[in-house]
Formats: structure tokens, C-alpha cells, sequence
């Protein structure tokens, strides 16, 4: 049993559910398949309609949604509702600029006519976390339906009942049977659709491992997919950085959703100059959060996912002291029940101590004084991932300057304002490839089809 809603305030099991069989999954499979064949002739209102609708219903009954993710995987309940009203707004996004995002454009060969033309590729697979249960499915769902593709979709085994949640919303918005179907399928299951000849394309979001595993069987068969992946992020403070306006975003950028955030701030790379008095402030800040359930608006730290999520990162954190890390903070499990950790921060981590190439997936800070920015730089950049990371720094040229100088495929400066339905979204290295959100999200899975017309001689 790999699909269950377990509580992660006290651990109680709410509900589990079995997974699909191999028929089941083949008659959804042609459901999808049948569905796409009448989806990809429907015009861009219609498609826009279901959307918009679905949008409507995720902002009408907000906290309906914003409650199960709570219960499920234990967001804070006005983060909760936070995600709940931004995945309407994806989908409202592309129901509004597919149309635009997709149109043909012209191209001007020396003799003739040419345009490129987008087609939707068809029925896609698609894998998801749970870190964010409505939003990750909105990223997919908003620019594929609208791009006429369809969508079956694998999403984590802890949140289920979000996975359903989603999947009816669409139903109950409009959308044909097979336009979008949540299969609690296994990892094989998952090779198996991945290797069927319907499917056409495999979007991931997840881990590395994860990413290793589904794109190598999507090279297999020379599909087509998009990689979202993990992230250690830099948080670069400058020696003129103003910290009464960093401090609020250090804070968040590393706690947010308990910490488990692809896009956290994970590495805090600081300057001599500033060095100790962000540390201490961030210390107190950070000190001064309150476990509790994440149900009750006054809790500001929630618990983690799951208890192999906990005790995955207690691993680490005991295996970064082992190499030589310094816990300035936390570093415990809270005594309570649910999966609680204490806000930490390591220190004196060293090149070659698992913690300075590992993720952080939860409440733990890296700490790193630097002497020069271009040493700053030089760190950020010994990293094996590249998703995003963000600069400090009263002089907003300069924060430019060192951002364009940071491998990743997102950086911000004095703000870490990491996602918008409008910008693209996504990483390099170990942190994947291809873009979500945005103008570039709906070119993804789409036939950019060259039409070139015109009677030209042929060569003689
Ligand atoms: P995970 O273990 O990789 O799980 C993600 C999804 O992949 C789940 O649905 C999981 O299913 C599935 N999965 C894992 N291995 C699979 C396999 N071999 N075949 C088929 N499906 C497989 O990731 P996680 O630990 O839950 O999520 C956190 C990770 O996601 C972090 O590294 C985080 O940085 C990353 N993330 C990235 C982004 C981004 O946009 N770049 C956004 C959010 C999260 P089960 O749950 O059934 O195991």
C-alpha cells in the first residue's frame, strides 16, 4: 500500500487506497487516448471554458482544498490557501494567452511563404510531488489542456486525496472524461505507461533519483520530457546588503512550507562584513518560531511531510556533524507527536562533508562566510545543482551583475519572488531541464510544425 493520507501533525492514518490495476490502467490509458482524438479539434473558448470554470471552483471553495493539503501533508493553512487561489490563476492564465502563446508566426525564406505552426503532441505522463499538491498539477494541467494535449497523471503516495481532489475539479469544470485522469499507480506501472506508444511525452517533478529513472525510460523511447528537479539555492548577501530587508526573506525563503521548497534558499553564502550580525539575527528569528498544528492560523512552523522525510533530514544533519558541521541551532526532533523538526543551521561546513552537495528537503540552513563576492560566486557555483538563488545588496546594478554570474536557471535580486503564472520556471544541471509556467510552458508539448508554401523550380 503505497497511497495513504497520514496526518503529519500526530501521525494518524486518515485513508489508503490500492493501487490501480494493469487493466484499469490500460482502460484509462485509451479512455486518455480516445478523449485526445475529439480534445485536440476543440477550439481554444471551449478549452478555455473548462478552465476558467475549474478556476472559479479552486477561489469559490478555497478552503475545502486549502484544509485536505493540511491534512495530508501539513502546509500551513493560510499557505495552503496561498497555493489554492495561485493554481486558479494559472489556469485562468493560460485559459486567457494559450490562444496568443501558440498562434502561428511567420517566417520570411528567400522564395515562397513559411509559417511554424503548433499542434498539441498528444496524451502526456506526468509525475508530481507533493510538496505543492494543486500547484504542481496546475503547472501541467493549465498550459497542456489549453495546448490541446491530455493529461494522466502519477502524483505522490502521501496525498492521494489532493491527487483526487484535482482530478474532479477538472470533471467538475467540464473537462471530457480522459482530459485528465490521476492514476495511484507503481513505479513499474509507471515504466509501463512511460513505454506505451500513446504517450507521447513525461513531464517530472521530483527528486533527482526520480528524474534519473523516468527520463532515462523516456530516452528509451525517445520521448520527449521536462525535468524539474531538486535545488541547493544561494542566498548571496553583499556587504551592503540592508538587512532589515533581507532578514524577513531569509526567513521565509528558508522556511516556507516548513522548508520544503525545490527553490528554498538553502545556502546562506554571507560576507565577512555581515557576516555576524545576520547570523545572529537570523539565529533569533528562526529560534523564535512555534511548532504547532499547522491547522491553527498562530503556528508558524508546521511538521514535515512525512516521517521518512524527518528522518531522512536528522540523517543528514547527524551525518554533516560527522564531517565536521557545527549545529548552531535545532537539529533535533521536536517532542510532540507528528513529524516536527527544529528550525537548524549548520556551520564550518566543509567541501567534502555530504552537507555541502546535499539537499536540504526541510527546516536546515547551510551557513558559509565568505571574504570577497567573487568568492561568494565561486560557491554558489560548486554545486551540482542550478534551480535558482538570489542576491542581497543595496545596489540593485550590482546585484544584476553578480545574478548573471550565478549558474542557474532562475535568479532573483533583493526578493526571492520565486513563482508567477506569467515567467518561466526551472533549472539546469542535476536540477533538471525544460521550463514550466510562462510563455515558454505551453511551447513544451507542442509540434512546432514548419509549413513552407509556394511553386519553387526544382534544382536542376
Ligand atoms: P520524489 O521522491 O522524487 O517524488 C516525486 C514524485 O515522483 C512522486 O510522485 C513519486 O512517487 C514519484 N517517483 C519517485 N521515483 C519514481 C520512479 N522511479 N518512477 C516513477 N515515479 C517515481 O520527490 P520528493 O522527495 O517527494 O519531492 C521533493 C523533491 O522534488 C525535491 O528534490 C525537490 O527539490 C523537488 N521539487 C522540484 C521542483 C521543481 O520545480 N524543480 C518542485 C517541487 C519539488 P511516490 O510518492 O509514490 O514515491
Amino acid at each position: 500500500m503505497t497511497y495513504q493520507s497520514i496526518n503529519p501533525n500526530d501521525g494518524t492514518l486518515q485513508k489508503s487506497f490500492e493501487h490501480m490495476g494493469n487493466a484499469q490502467l490500460d482502460v484509462a490509458l485509451a479512455t486518455a487516448e480516445r478523449c485526445f482524438q475529439t480534445w485536440k479539434h476543440t477550439g481554444y473558448a471551449e478549452r478555455a471554458a473548462v478552465l476558467k470554470k475549474a478556476a472559479a471552483l479552486l477561489h469559490a471553495h478555497v478552503d475545502d482544498f486549502a484544509r485536505l493539503e493540511t491534512l495530508e501533508m501539513g502546509k500551513r493553512i493560510a499557505e495552503a490557501r496561498g497555493e489554492v487561489k495561485f493554481s486558479g490563476d494559472i489556469l485562468a492564465y493560460y485559459a486567457e494567452h494559450a490562444e496568443s502563446f501558440l498562434a502561428p508566426t511567420q517566417l520570411h525564406p528567400a522564395t515562397g511563404a513559411a509559417h511554424m505552426e503548433s499542434s498539441p503532441m498528444g496524451l502526456l505522463f506526468c509525475v508530481e510531488p507533493w510538496n505543492f499538491p494543486y500547484y504542481q498539477l496546475a503547472r501541467v494541467a493549465g498550459p497542456q489542456l489549453m495546448a490541446g494535449n491530455v493529461l494522466v497523471v502519477k502524483h505522490a503516495g502521501c496525498v492521494p486525496q489532493c491527487a483526487m481532489a484535482f482530478e474532479k475539479l477538472l470533471l467538475d469544470a467540464g473537462a471530457p472524461v480522459g482530459a485528465y485522469t490521476n492514476l495511484l499507480i507503481s513505479y513499474d506501472q509507471s515504466d509501463r505507461v512511460i513505454d506505451d506508444p500513446r504517450v507521447r511525452g513525461v513531464a517530472l517533478t521530483g527528486s533527482v533519483a526520480a528524474g534519473r529513472s523516468v527520463a532515462a525510460r523516456a530516452g528509451q523511447n525517445l520521448k520527449r520530457s521536462t525535468m524539474e528537479l531538486g535545488g541547493s539555492d544561494a542566498f548571496i548577501v553583499l556587504d551592503d546588503a540592508d538587512l532589515d530587508k533581507t532578514m524577513p526573506w531569509a526567513v521565509w525563503g528558508r522556511m516556507y512550507n516548513a522548508g520544503q521548497t525545490c527553490c528554498a534558499a538553502k545556502r546562506f553564502i554571507v560576507l565577512d562584513a555581515v557576516a555576524d550580525a545576520f547570523l545572529a539575527r537570523f539565529k533569533t528569528a528562526l529560534d523564535a518560531l512555534k511548532p504547532g498544528d499547522p491547522m491553527d492560523e498562530q503556528t508558524t512552523l508546521g511538521p514535515l511531510s512525512t516521517e521518512a522525510a524527518l528522518l531522512q533530514l536528522l540523517g543528514q544533519v547527524d551525518a554533516a556533524v560527522k564531517g565536521g558541521a557545527r549545529v548552531l541551532l535545532g537539529g533535533q526532533r521536536i517532542a510532540r507527536p507528528g513529524w516536527f523538526m527544529q528550525p537548524t543551521i549548520l556551520t564550518d561546513i566543509a567541501p567534502g562533508n555530504p552537507a555541502y552537495r546535499d539537499e536540504f528537503f526541510g527546516p536546515v540552513a547551510s551557513f558559509y562566510r565568505v571574504k570577497t563576492e567573487d568568492d561568494a560566486i565561486a560557491l554558489a557555483n560548486d554545486s551540482d545543482f542550478g534551480l535558482a538563488g538570489s542576491v542581497w545588496t543595496q545596489d540593485e546594478a550590482r546585484g544584476r551583475r553578480l545574478a548573471s554570474r550565478v549558474d542557474t536557471g532562475m535568479m532573483f535580486v533583493n526578493n526571492i519572488d520565486w513563482t508567477d503564472a506569467t515567467l518561466p520556471f526551472g533549472g539546469i544541471k542535476h536540477s533538471g531541464y525544460g521550463r514550466e509556467l510562462g510563455r515558454m510552458g505551453i511551447q513544451e508539448f507542442v509540434n512546432k510544425k514548419l509549413v513552407r508554401s509556394g511553386a519553387i523550380a526544382a534544382p536542376g
